[in-house]
């Protein structure tokens, strides 16, 4: 029970790794506020969870869109009472192609997604962190752009790579204020982003040290750590999960 009596935001809580962490953060004692766009799917995984006795609501909604961030704050707070941990995860990797081809559109696109969201799920977050007396923040990041130029995937890399930046400005402005920022980096995690092609899979498990993907409870585990108490010296870090994908060379 790492997260007995805490309050959590999740966005990206549809499928893949958010769906994964909400289960294992309901089951380890979480109150959950979960986000993502679809509905639906949202209430699916909230269902889950209430059926196995945990506290959860749903906000469906667009994470670049800024009022989001800040109605899933005033949510966790009107419902549960404050908030004691985000874990910023949605994300996208758009349409793929070399950068000097790209569409503007698309560049800005995958970094209102994944970068400038977090930007204002932190104007949201820390206030309310601090109201709590301190907390954790979570972004999900990627090796695509720490340890991995991958072709095609530009935009994405770069966004990522700026969750890394901000994860360590955050944790020094608000280190005092018992607040906490880490960034994420899971390696090739087999969630719809990755999509179902066998032959693609088993090209991105080469990759990896351990010759697999990741299921994606394995990185809602290392999520759970960053979340929780747990990692209570850990900030600033950009913690690799990547199955030796950064050590492999071969
Ligand atoms: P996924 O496609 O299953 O999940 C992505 C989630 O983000 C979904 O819930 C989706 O609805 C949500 N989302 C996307 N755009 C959104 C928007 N504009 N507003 C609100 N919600 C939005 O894939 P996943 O692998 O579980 O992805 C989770 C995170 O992990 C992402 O940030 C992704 O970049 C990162 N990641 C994934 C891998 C991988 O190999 N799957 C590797 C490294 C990092």
């Amino acid at each position: 029970m790492m997260l007995e009596g805490k309050t959590v935001i999740i966005t990206g809580a549809s499928s893949g790794i958010g769906a994964a962490s909400a289960k294992l953060f309901a089951r380890n004692g979480a109150n959950l506020v979960l986000g993502a766009r679809r509905g639906e799917l949202l209430e699916k995984v909230a269902r889950i969870v209430r059926e196995e006795g945990g506290h959860v609501i749903v906000e469906a909604g667009d994470v670049r869109d800024a009022g989001y961030a800040a109605r899933l704050v005033e949510r966790a707070e009107h419902e549960f009472g404050g908030l004691d941990a985000a874990f910023n995860n949605a994300g996208t990797t758009g349409a793929l192609g070399p950068i000097a081809e790209m569409e503007a559109g698309n560049w800005h696109e995958v970094l209102a997604t994944n970068l400038t969201s977090a930007f204002h799920c932190a104007q949201s977050q820390v206030p309310a962190l601090k109201r709590r007396g301190g907390g954790s923040i979570v972004f999900t990041s990627s090796f695509v752009g720490y340890t991995a130029g991958l072709p095609g995937m530009g935009a994405y890399a770069a966004a990522k790579a700026g969750l890394i930046g901000l994860s360590q400005v955050l944790a020094v402005e608000h280190g005092a204020d018992g607040i906490r920022v880490n960034a994420l980096l899971p390696g090739g995690t087999k969630t719809e982003m990755a999509g179902n092609d066998p032959e693609y899979h088993e090209f991105v498990a080469g990759l990896h040290a351990l010759k697999r993907m990741a299921e994606p409870e394995e990185i809602a585990r290392a999520a759970l750590f960053l979340v929780s108490d747990q990692s209570s010296f850990a900030t600033g870090s950009a913690m690799i999960v990547d199955g030796g994908h950064s050590v492999s060379k071969f």
